[in-house]
């Protein structure tokens, strides 16, 4: 059976075609800045990898260069639409409504698009995607993925703000979470490598990427995690400055910043490149930081510190914790800052061996040392292999 994968974001299309259940990817690819006159596509295959570059005005524009470069008959994956079996799609929000991956029918779409407000940036090009896929491949079962979905089981006492309960009631204002399909794909993968039964498990589990964010899991399932309402919360990230006292908001509002403004302040100009000066990125940052930028060394140490509490906190709320595990480009592959994050914490169990934490860049193992209580891993993650698993599971018969 092959399933299409898509991650569809506001201006690029990102697919990944899979043989299922053998998890064979066919095919991979994107579409980058539609909407652009600058705007390319790129396919893989195992017969090479095309590029092309053209203006791409639209959506629908830019599925049908998905399709016509799948079908191309040199380096394509597929030589009729037909083959395509089922679709599966990213979808950012589920709301409180979907507490895990469904096969999309109207009654799922009204409901992706009942949470629009909630995640304005995401949803609407994720419910585009599901309606271009439709137009491109017919009648084919297609499948949401929510990235919401495995911070349902998330208890009230975590997931309330301290807030009248009407701005729960009527404005769905609570913690809901992101990166699930993430989360709960490495939660999965560390428990076989443990030996153990995925809901036996408590994890901390720190998914580090340009966006951020740690879940803790009890029993296999997620318990609490930093992201809330918005993926603003928590974790400093690349852009976005995570946790910081709302008083400040409404100190520069009085000051004159209005609200599009503090948006991208806080999303697009904060985090690692806001207090760096220079870069969202955690490899400059560490040149940077080693030839003696002082900026670029605090805007390393904050990201550290901010993981450092959470995994703290964390561990209070668990009690007991199996492993913590490291995932996204930073947690997999940056060695020098998970050893910032895990350093000083002996007394609560956590030793992390030196020559392991080099070694294992980018693929799975674990990194603690002799005398630690508790397991740190490496555990690469893969979303959208996360999502053709739930998209076969849901479409096989
Ligand atoms: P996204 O959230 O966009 O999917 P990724 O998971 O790809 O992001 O992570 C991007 C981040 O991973 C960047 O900050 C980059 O610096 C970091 N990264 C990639 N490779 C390394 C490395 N070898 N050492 C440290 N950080 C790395």
């Amino acid at each position: 059976m092959k399933v299409l994968v898509f991650n569809c974001g506001s201006s690029s299309i990102k697919f990944k075609l899979f043989h299922m259940p053998e998890e064979n990817v066919l095919a991979e690819g994107l579409v980058e800045r539609v909407g652009s006159e600058d705007a390319f596509a790129s396919l893989k295959t195992s017969h090479g990898k095309f590029e092309i570059n053209q203006p791409i005005a639209d959506y629908p524009t830019g599925f049908s260069i998905i399709k016509d470069m799948l079908l191309n008959a040199e380096r394509g994956a597929i030589k009729s639409l037909s083959e395509v079996n089922a679709c599966g799609h990213r979808v950012v929000h589920g709301g409180e409504k979907f507490g895990g991956s469904m096969p999309i029918d109207n009654e799922l779409e009204t409901g992706i698009e009942a949470v629009f407000d909630l995640a304005p940036l995401h949803n609407p090009p994720n419910l585009t995607g599901i309606q271009q896929a439709r137009l491109i491949f017919g009648d084919i079962p297609q499948v949401a993925c929510f990235d919401t979905a495995f911070h349902h089981s998330i208890p009230e006492v975590a997931f309330r703000y301290a807030l009248p309960e009407k701005f729960y009631t009527d404005y769905q204002i609570r913690r809901y979470g992101f990166h699930g399909m993430s989360h709960q794909f490495v939660a999965r993968q560390a428990a076989r490598m443990m030996g153990m039964h995925k809901y036996s498990v408590n994890l901390i589990t720190c998914h580090l990427g340009n966006g951020s964010s740690i879940a803790a899991i009890r029993d296999g399932h997620s318990v609490d995690t930093s992201m809330g309402l918005t993926p603003l919360e928590g974790l400093v990230m690349g852009t976005r400055s995570g946790d910081l006292d709302p008083g400040i908001l409404f100190y520069l509002s009085r000051k004159g910043y209005d609200t599009d403004s503090l948006d991208t302040l806080l999303n697009k100009q904060s985090g690692l490149l806001g207090i760096s000066g220079s870069s969202n990125d955690v490899r400059d940052l560490e040149l940077k930081a080693a030839g003696g930028d002082e900026s670029a060394a605090l805007a390393l140490d904050i990201f550290a510190y901010r993981i450092k509490k959470y995994i703290g906190s964390y561990m209070a709320v668990l009690n007991r914790v199996d492993a913590i595990v490291f995932t996204g480009g930073i947690g997999e592959n940056g060695s020098a800052m998970r050893h910032r994050i895990l350093s000083n914490m002996d007394q609560q169990g956590i030793v992390i061996d030196d020559t392991r934490n080099e070694i294992y860049t980018g693929v799975p193992g674990e990194i603690q040392g002799v005398t630690s209580r508790i397991k740190v891993m490496i555990i690469p993650t893969n979303e959208e292999l996360a999502i053709a698993r739930d998209t076969y599971k849901l479409t096989k018969n």
